[in-house]
């Protein structure tokens, strides 16, 4: 068409946890001009959905900061590296320890992230670090590490094309994680796989769904215990599992027996019957017809006869897959466990084709954490244990570093202004004005000096994808304007605190290529140590744990033993009240958020991407028609939506998807509207993370 192609960069998709492979193609003019599959990558074989293939031009456009920004008397002014830098020293040296908070970015790179992480820890003495996990999947985390010691998925995206069942419970694949939507797609039609759909919006994966159970929003632990009741009432128990490899099955008993079935049916409006439907298809599923990726062991895979690897038991395995619909709630933690203990009763877990998924929404959330982005773990989760702290303060320069767990972000933001609170935060990457539950309290918080980072495009590293897949970005074309990588501007910053606190640190940030800080990240971190860019290159993307660099990676983990030990915990939990806000006279409905599929989180990268935006202009409010008749809205109608908190202006949008009685509204900010003006503030507290899933509302005209 005219362009001239300068050349063709294999990369990953800066978007979602499936860490689809992208080929950017270049122009002379040093522009991404389109965006090909890539066949040779192992999470998506040439796959790929709208965002990866059309979604890449936010990194020409013109909105882009391309010089650093100092705030004066109210007002941002372009200042020069060195100035900003500078200014930003000058006042950090003064807010160290327990003043200071980051918040990392889960869609920098895992040299980013490992970077941030070290400043904040070595140079400003504070474990207050925390990145978006916080915000989407920090109970699954939290259950998970409680539970099997370890917070990762526990298998791979070929696994769901392995399984007799897969149980896909608050998320919405098909908008979020498309390319995985597909893999489930192919296991049930091409394969005979069961599908169990859990969610109380008809997504489009129920057009495909044997089961489709629709509970009362905040009701899933009452849901998953009324379906553990059915599987030890029907003896549908791997004894041998529980037996060896599980402990705490007698107390969790002890819970679950109060679940039968037409209680837990007055509880979460499932049928009886449908809950033990659901059961026997989760720990009986059918051998697939077909096995296409069986994994032989937990290190390598390879095609394997029908019926071998899945068939040993007599039945097939059952993949748990879920999103947020789990986590963001005020009993996120519970619930993820009820989604834990379902898999160890059942003895769905370390073999192919089963395991427990919970479906990263960032590209890079994974690494993130992996890369010590969290208040609670040294990188490679190794906590602030003895040998850990020994050998990173000898690898770091010898200085002391703080071993008490730190703040996470939803404390961070709200100790902000209080007299023993956060003063100085450095953030990256994120949106906390439009990430941030009930945003009227956070937009009160802003930035005095914004610097210009590049995008995945410009620059080399690598993300760590759901699958746990360490995968390379390369730059494929020029930073724009002055920007810079993120690991390179917090480098800068660090030598110059260095210099100003007179700490001999300097050349612990002085690094020539990210492949040096990937090393040195590598052999601090025992589940990657195996791992270089020189492998990336060579093999294409590997799966921690990687220990050695003869070692294949893992693609399916717990086939003996767990992190924290050779058993696994059953932590069972009754279902508490279904959420913070209920449904009254003034606040009539509950609201439901989420995403859609073509917009990326808050937007602010999406809405720069013209094709996506054509496609998606305006915030919809997708509304029951009962409901809309009874408030006097008509379909397409500009409505107000109102909480305790605020308020929004959306168009109505008529689908029966919604139950009569909850609305739901994606938290993309569109035409200034934005979800979390709406939501609460109100947290699990064993995380902290925010209701977003359920508030009450009103809706009348605009
Ligand atoms: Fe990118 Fe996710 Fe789409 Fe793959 S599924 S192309 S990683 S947004």
């Amino acid at each position: 068409s005219g362009v001239n192609l300068k050349k063709s960069v294999s990369t990953t998709c800066p978007y979602c946890g499936v860490g689809c492979g992208i080929r950017v193609q270049v122009s002379d003019d040093d522009e991404i001009v389109a965006v090909e599959d890539d066949p040779d990558n192992r999470s998506s074989e040439g796959m790929l959905c709208v965002k990866g293939r059309f979604g890449t031009s936010f990194v020409h456009h013109p909105d882009r900061l391309t010089t650093p920004l100092i705030k004066e008397n109210g007002e941002f002014r372009e200042a020069s590296w060195d100035e900003a830098l500078d200014l930003i020293a000058d006042k950090l040296v003064n807010y160290r320890d327990d003043n200071f908070g980051t918040l990392c970015s889960a869609k920098a790179s895992n040299e980013d992230g490992y970077i941030q992480q070290k400043f904040a820890r070595l140079i400003m003495q504070t474990n207050n670090i925390d990145h978006c996990t916080r915000l989407c999947h920090s109970p699954s985390v939290e259950a998970m590490l409680a539970s099997l010691g370890s917070g990762a998925t526990s298998n791979s995206y070929t696994d769901y094309e392995n399984a007799g069942c897969l149980f896909v419970i608050g998320c919405d694949p098909t908008s979020n994680h498309p390319v995985a939507a597909s893999r489930m797609r192919r296991a049930v039609v091409e394969h005979g796989a069961k599908l169990i759909v859990v969610n109380p919006r008809r997504i489009d994966m129920c057009d495909y769904a044997d089961l489709w159970l629709r509970p009362y929003p905040g009701t899933d632990v009452a849901l998953l215990n009324g379906i553990a009741k059915v599987v030890l009432d029907e003896g549908l128990v791997d004894e041998k599992f529980v037996a060896n490899r599980t402990e705490g099955f007698e107390e969790w008993e002890r819970v679950i027996h109060n679940y039968r079935p037409e209680r837990v049916e007055e509880i979460t409006g499932v049928s009886a019957n449908d809950l033990r439907r659901a059961a026997r298809m989760y720990a009986r599923p059918p051998i697939p017809d077909k096995v296409p990726f069986a994994a032989a062991s937990p290190t390598s895979v390879s095609p394997l006869p029908q019926g071998q690897g899945t068939g040993v038991r007599g039945y097939a395995g059952s993949c748990l897959i879920w999103g947020m619909g789990i986590t963001q709630h005020t009993n996120g933690t519970p619930n993820a466990h009820g989604l834990l203990n379902l898999a160890l009763v059942t003895g769905q877990l370390g073999f192919p084709g089963s395991g427990v998924s919970p479906l990263r929404g960032q590209n890079n959330v994974q690494g993130c954490g992996d890369a010590g982005c969290i208040p609670d773990n040294m990188p490679g989760y190794q906590g602030y244990r003895p040998e850990a702290m020994d050998k990173f303060e000898e690898a770091w320069g010898g200085q002391p570093l703080p071993g008490i767990r730190g703040l996470v972000i939803t404390q961070i933001v709200q100790s902000i202004g209080e007299d023993f609170g956060v003063k100085a935060m450095y953030i990256t990457g994120e949106n906390p004005l439009l990430s941030e539950p009930d945003l009227n309290e956070a937009a009160e918080k802003i930035a005095d000096v914004v610097l210009p980072a590049t995008s995945f495009a410009e620059k080399d590293g690598t993300f760590t994808n759901s699958e746990r897949r360490v995968q390379r970005i390369r730059k494929a074309v020029e930073p724009r304007g002055q920007s810079r990588p993120d690991w390179e501007i917090i480098c800068d910053l660090g030598r110059r605190m260095c210099r100003k606190l007179g700490l001999p640190l300097e050349d612990q940030f002085t690094y020539r290529h990210p492949s040096e800080i990937f090393d040195e990240m590598a052999r601090l971190t025992p589940i990657m140590s195996g791992i270089s860019y020189d492998r990336l290159d060579k093999e294409g993307g590997i799966q921690w744990p990687c220990p050695t660099p003869d070692h294949p990676g893992t693609p399916y983990l717990y086939a003996d033993s767990f992190p924290r030990g050779p058993r696994a915990m059953f932590l069972g939990y009754e279902q508490g009240p279904l959420s913070d806000e209920r449904p009254n006279r003034r606040y009539p409905l509950i609201l439901n958020t989420g995403r859609i599929l073509y917009h990326w989180h808050g937007g602010t990268i999406t809405r720069r991407v013209p094709g996506l935006l054509a496609r998606s202009p305006e915030l919809e409010v997708s509304i029951n028609p009962a409901d809309g008749e009874k408030f006097g809205i008509t379909d397409g109608q500009e409505i107000r939506v109102t909480s305790r908190r605020g308020e929004l202006t959306g168009k109505a949008l008529y689908t029966d998807r919604m139950r009569a009685g909850e609305i739901f509204i994606p938290f993309v900010k569109l035409s200034e509207s934005a979800a979390n003006f709406l939501t609460n503030s109100a947290f699990d507290p064993d995380t902290m993370i925010p209701e977003y899933k359920v508030c009450a509302v009103r809706v009348e005209s605009a």
